[in-house]
């Protein structure tokens, strides 16, 4: 039997609260020609909010998609400060991140409300990153696996097996984000296996085998090729690296298989 083909690598830029205008229209530019110099890479972008729709649109007809940081799980009505799913398709984003680790450890988010924006996108059309992690005491605790598949049961709860092609797991130990302490190539390829692990058996081992698991924490141009080469990461999710054109761009490059 042949073995199942590897996914499509993907690659995200998560520029969280950065970027002006201008510097995220240029970063925007230098994307877009990075992603059109490696074919064979998925790309996609996480710009603030409001400058969705300058960088969609130096995005537009090219290779790099566009994503949102966050969304709410409440289609319409009086939630003051609120972006709804169908926002963020009229302002072009195809993507959109759930359960990052600023928003589960610094705003607060629950298992549940990330289950809710999860489905709620889903339900749009919109592409979700789900986001899931262990904090550095539970990987001492040895509790990361335990954590990993407690916010992938609680995150998928109630999504149907039809919607996992619009699906990707950015497994992310918090210890690792914006630290520069990244996960050995080992530790991550680990902890993804557990993760497709639990994916199988929530759904069947063809759809897992088809997820695509991203790495994210502390991930440069001098360690992207390692982690990307295991055979259970698909990709990763930058944050600080992805600010960087000249970096973001060897990032992409080390994904093409
Ligand atoms: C992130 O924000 O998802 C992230 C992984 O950040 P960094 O690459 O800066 O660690």
């Amino acid at each position: 039997m042949p073995l199942p083909q590897r996914p499509i690598p993907i690659v995200g830029g998560n520029w969280k609260m950065n970027t002006t205008r201008a510097t995220g229209s240029d970063l925007a530019r230098a994307v877009r020609a990075s992603a059109e110099a490696a074919p064979g890479v998925e790309v996609v972008v996480f710009p603030p909010f409001p400058y969705l729709m300058s960088v969609g649109e130096i995005l537009k007809g090219g290779p790099v998609a566009l994503g949102a940081q966050d969304v709410s799980e409440r289609a319409d009505g009086a939630f003051t400060g609120e972006v709804s799913c169908a926002m963020l398709r009229d302002c072009g984003a195809s993507w959109v991140l759930a359960g990052h680790s600023e928003r589960r450890h610094v705003i607060g988010e629950s298992d549940a409300l990330v289950n809710a924006k999860t489905r709620a996108a889903l339900a749009a059309g919109i592409s979700v990153i789900l986001c899931v992690g262990e904090k550095l005491e539970q990987r001492e605790a040895g509790q990361t696996n335990v954590v990993n598949e407690t916010q992938i049961r609680a995150g998928l709860a109630g999504v149907e097996p039809n919607a996992l092609s619009c699906l990707v797991i950015a497994y992310e130990p918090v210890w690792a984000i914006g630290t520069g302490r990244t996960a050995s190539p080992a530790d991550a390829q680990a902890a993804h296996a557990h993760i497709r692990k639990v994916l199988a058996s929530i759904y069947s081992p063809d759809h897992a085998s088809a997820i695509r698991i991203q790495y994210g924490g502390s991930v440069t141009s001098s360690n992207a090729a390692e982690l990307f080469a295991q055979p259970d990461v698909n990709g990763g999710l930058i944050g600080g690296a992805s600010l960087k054109p000249v970096d973001f761009g060897q990032i992409i490059a080390s994904a093409k298989r």
